[in-house]
């Protein structure tokens, strides 16, 4: 029986997984499709390095395969054998993160760990410390088509350190043992439909009407406005912010909490918090009020009505408040939109390779024995809720394991119980015949 547990998705909800069964003794593998791991909410959380990252740096029983993904899944728990193929990276360990490279390269592409807010390279890394430390290629963004096609070198010409090599031949698909399987390859949380629905409440009529992933990605640092949340159209610090909670979700609620935390702590002078909901009293909106009563807001209830540009620059914002409260009209400097978070777009075909079924909404459901999910793949969660489960599912295949490793002791113990019982009897036979 392998002592390995395979864990698909390297964010933080898999890391809390792989570190905890890191720390009972278990050898964890993360696959991650990403150039790195920790996700898009990495290397930072709050302005802090997040501890799980930091640990990972010192835990020697976890590895990592990243621009990996899961292939086919034979065998049963206990006894699984995982396909996983990787995609060449094109930058090898020689990589001194010099930065040579980036600035030369043609190809500017928005970067999806900013949320878009800002470009990357073809060639990159997505934030100054991440795991592993090196750079990739995005070949999808790359001019290049190798090894037969290569019209551009341009961050070939500047590596001084000669780590970028397109001749690489690609990795063979590794075929990993694994005793158990810990899904965490979360949700989609920036997605084009998404920002389509988002667009009934003034998305993409203005730049200073920003989605709370934008929003929650300027609040990080390093980002692309070093922490603080900024008005896109003229990069200025708003003095006036309006959150809107256009669908009530624990998830949704929870991440709104936290950036209107984080905006009375960076002094905006005005925080307003609108909630689009039909019950005000829907136990949901619980942890959210609290925070709002903890910051020294209001949090109003109502229905949307519109957007407007002011000629002075601002925004103004149209609602209603329930029950009866009336028709208000709202300057403000930036708009945040609560944006929803859906299953991952490749959600099914990842059930049909685990042999697992979806759920109506298209969230994946625990059916097989030994795979076990934790966080957004299993639908709207907080990141701290996400590593709660991501803690308890680990425990879980510890417990698990500890218990198919007594069976097999047991059962070996067998046999030889029974050659002693026998030499036992011999041993009796003769002292009877002395
Ligand atoms: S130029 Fe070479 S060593 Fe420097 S960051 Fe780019 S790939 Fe790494
Ligand atoms: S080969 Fe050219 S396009 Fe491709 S990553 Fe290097 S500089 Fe960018």
């Amino acid at each position: 029986m392998s002592e390995s547990v395979l864990v698909l998705g390297g964010g933080l909800t898999g890391l809390q997984a792989a570190l905890e069964l890191a720390a009972a003794g278990v050898t964890a593998t993360v696959v991650e499709r990403g150039p790195i791991v920790g996700g898009k909410r990495a290397a930072v959380l709050a302005g802090d390095v997040d501890p799980r990252l930091a640990a990972l740096a010192e835990e020697a029983n976890i590895s990592f395969l990243t621009l990996a993904e899961l292939d086919s899944l034979a065998g049963e728990e206990g006894e699984f054998v995982a396909t996983v193929r990787q995609l060449p990276r094109y930058v090898n360990d020689d990589c001194t993160r010099c930065n040579h490279c980036a600035p030369v390269c043609p190809q500017a592409v928005p970067n999806e760990y900013d949320a878009g807010l800002t470009y990357r390279k073809a060639i990159h890394n997505p934030f100054p410390r991440t795991i592993p430390d090196i750079y990739a290629i995005d070949i999808d963004s790359c001019l290049n088509m190798p090894p037969n096609y290569l019209p551009c070198q341009r961050c070939v010409e500047v590596c001084d350190d000669r780590a970028i090599h397109f001749d690489i031949t690609p990795p063979q698909p590794l075929e990993l043992p694994a005793a158990a399987v810990i899904v965490a390859t979360g949700y989609a949380d920036d997605d084009q439909a998404e920002r389509e629905q988002l667009a009934e409440f003034g998305y993409g009529q203005h730049p200073d009407v920003v989605s709370s992933v934008e929003l929650q990605r300027m609040l990080e640092d390093p980002g692309p406005s070093g922490g603080f949340a900024t008005r896109p159209s003229d990069e200025g610090y708003p003095d006036s912010v309006m959150l809107v909670l256009t669908r009530v979700s624990e998830g949704a609620a929870w991440v709104m909490g936290n950036q209107l935390r984080r905006l009375v702590a960076q002094r905006v002078e005005k925080v307003q918090l609108l909630v689009l909901a039909a019950d005000p009293e829907d136990a949901l909106l619980a942890p959210l009020r609290a925070v709002a009563s903890e910051c020294g807001i209001e949090m109003a209830c109502g229905t949307w009505i519109g957007v407007d540009s002011e000629d002075s620059g601002q925004l103004l914002a149209r609602y209603a408040t329930l029950p009866g409260g009336g028709h208000h009209r709202l300057a403000v400097d930036l708009l945040v939109l609560s944006s929803e978070v859906h299953p991952h777009p490749e959600a099914a075909a990842l059930a049909a390779k685990l042999g697992l079924e979806c759920d109506p909404q298209g969230y994946l459901q625990a059916s097989r024995a030994g795979i076990y999910l934790a966080g957004g793949v299993l639908g709207t969660v907080g990141v701290e809720a996400g590593g709660e489960q991501a803690r308890a599912v680990a425990r879980e295949v510890v417990r698990r394991l500890r218990v198919q490793e007594a069976a097999i002791d047991k059962a070996d113990e067998g046999p030889r119980l029974q050659e002693l019982e026998q030499l036992l009897h011999a041993l009796i036979r003769l002292g009877g015949q002395g």
